[in-house]
């Protein structure tokens, strides 16, 4: 008998973000990627959503490693935090999404605790008990890697995020003929795979087609300025921007410090083709008449302080939109970015600027395969067992149901969610829920930890703001000792808001009178009688809900 092999999913089950799965034998813990996800505003004040590093924490001594998938912020964003907070592994990667990782780790000074291994295709690398073999995919990050891990308990493949496209721009394939001899040869035990285009129909269009677009594009602007904005890892749609620029006889700088730190990793490592004198410095921007530039930036979701998102605003240091600027959003909003996006094109269009999106031109194509290349993944894979990962729960059962329409029978096809663990027996799989919480790791500032109820308290106080009132009671005398007093931040404002103040003052003033009155009277019974006189005035008089906050002053 084998001893077991379990699969804890800390992330990314229920999610598009936060992916971190544990792989681990009686003594040894394999970390899958550890990434965060991003907060939305249903999680206002909230900086980033790690996956639930309790249950890593509290088997510090266990962590063997931590293999990288690719170098997305929702596989790598959480690893400088939890090396801050104490853990301590090495990680393995490709050079590029290792280059991504150091970024992050020399941000938070962390790079004492970790070691960065690079791993090549088609390497293999002996991790404690596993051995791993990596498999090149195609993404839209260059230097994504199948992992293909042997265990006791058999071959577990996990896609990472992948795609299959016939015409990748780095011509790196994802590896197929590797996963169909491992099919044959041992054979995949277990499948772990991508479902985010799990209910999308047919194939996603090659990263190739995009090139004549963008060249359309630019062919179309002679003579004005052109700013793209894309996300600040796909090395491969920098290329197909810088190609079309240079053809059309441009110039081209980067602008944001991802974009550009980026750019140089992908270009030190060969992964990006540009001549040296293609670039000029943001800085002599001034030098060139509009035609002769191509602006590569960042902010393609919209995000606040992102380089696009000032330039809309007009608080970029570098550029001052115009009505000679033509702006290329070469990507879709990410959900939950959509409204932030649209604002931010609303802002570039008041400035003059003419907006080219991928609403209008197919200047987008996602890195995630759609439903033919997972049924292309699973036929070629041929698993025992699968479990969809990477999705919001409805992607997880469209993909489950998938597997089960090519063939896989219902009971070796497992849904599970953050939080559950898988078990690799020699019997087969088994699901145990709930072995962990599994809950959103909130990041504010330098606290972590589940929302214990701050984040309703901010939503209460940013939509109806707060009221605080103070009284003064000698509580030997059981009498107070002045008026109460009335401070509100974001409720109202104005004389409405000055007449209604004056009438809490009285309220609560006659309320905690009567109250002192009553021989039982203590704190708690004076902060309730205030808490309540303030309410009933509140939501009667403004209609509003408020937090209110009730204080006594005992002299
Ligand atoms: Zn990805
Ligand atoms: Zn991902």
């Amino acid at each position: 008998m084998t001893n077991e092999v379990t699969i804890t999913f800390l992330g990314g089950l229920g999610d598009i973000g936060r992916n971190c799965a544990a792989i681990e034998t009686d003594d040894a813990l394999l970390l899958l990627d550890c990434g965060q996800l991003f907060a939305s505003e249903e999680e206002p004040g909230v900086d980033s959503i790690l996956p639930d590093v309790d249950y890593l924490f509290e088997r510090k001594d266990k962590i063997i490693g931590c293999l990288v998938t690719h170098g997305h912020e929702d596989h790598i964003g959480a690893i400088a935090q939890v090396l801050d907070r104490g853990l301590e592994f090495p990680i393995y990667g490709s050079a590029f999404t290792l280059g991504l990782v150091r970024y992050r780790c020399d941000e938070r000074n962390v790079m004492g605790r970790t070691k960065l291994i690079e791993v090549a295709d088609n390497e293999t690398v002996q991790i404690g008990p596993f051995s791993v073999e990596f498999l090149a995919v195609t993404h839209s990050v260059p230097g994504g890697l199948i992992s293909a891990i042997t265990t006791p308990q058999g071959l577990v493949l996990h896609s990472s995020d992948f795609k299959l496209d016939p015409h990748p721009i780095d011509g790196r394939r994802t590896n197929l003929p590797r996963i169909g001899a491992l099919a044959e040869d041992p054979g995949i035990r277990l499948l772990l795979a991508d479902s985010t285009n799990s209910d999308a129909p047919g194939s996603s269009a090659s990263e190739s087609s995009m090139g004549a677009p963008l060249a359309e594009v630019f062919r179309s602007n002679q003579g004005r300025r052109v700013i793209t904005a894309c996300f600040a890892s796909h090395m491969h749609r920098v290329q197909q921007i810088a190609d079309a620029a240079l053809e059309d006889g441009r110039k081209i700088a980067t602008l944001g410090l991802s974009m550009k730190k980026n750019v140089a990793l992908a270009r030190s490592l060969g992964l990006l083709k540009i001549p040296d004198a293609a670039f000029f410095d943001i800085e002599e921007i001034g030098d060139f008449e509009p035609g002769e530039l191509c602006i590569i930036s960042t902010g393609s979701q919209g995000e606040e302080r992102s380089s696009l998102a000032t330039a809309a605003k007009g608080g970029n240091r570098w550029i001052t939109i115009h009505d000679t600027d033509t702006v290329i959003l070469s990507s879709h909003p990410i959900p939950g970015n959509e409204a932030r996006v649209s604002n931010m094109m609303n802002d570039l269009i008041k400035r003059g600027a003419e907006v080219v999106h991928s609403g209008l031109v197919e200047i987008h194509t996602s890195g995630h395969g759609k439903r033919d290349e997972l049924t292309t993944l699973h036929t070629v894979a041929s698993p025992e067992w699968f479990v969809p990962v990477h999705g919001e729960y409805r992607h997880l059962v469209a993909h489950q149901l998938l597997s089960q329409s090519l063939g896989l029978a219902a009971d070796h096809t497992l849904l599970a969610e953050d939080g559950d663990q898988v078990v690799l027996a020699d019997d087969g799989l088994s699901l145990r829920h709930g072995v962990t919480p599994g809950a959103h790791q909130m990041l504010n500032g330098r606290f972590l930890g589940p929302d214990r109820g701050v984040i309703g308290q901010r939503k209460i106080i940013g939509q109806h703001g707060f009221v605080s009132v103070t009284a003064v009671v000698d509580f030997a005398q059981a009498k107070q000792v002045c008026d109460p007093w009335v401070e509100c931040r974001g409720w109202l404002d104005g004389e409405d808001g000055d007449e209604i103040e004056a009438e809490i003052v009285r309220l609560v003033g006659v309320a905690i009178d009567a109250e002192l009155e009553n021989k039982k009277w203590d704190r708690a019974s004076l902060m309730r009688k205030a808490r309540r006189a303030t309410g009933t005035c509140v939501n009667v008089r403004s209609q509003r809900r408020p937090m209110i906050i009730p204080v006594i002053i005992d002299i």
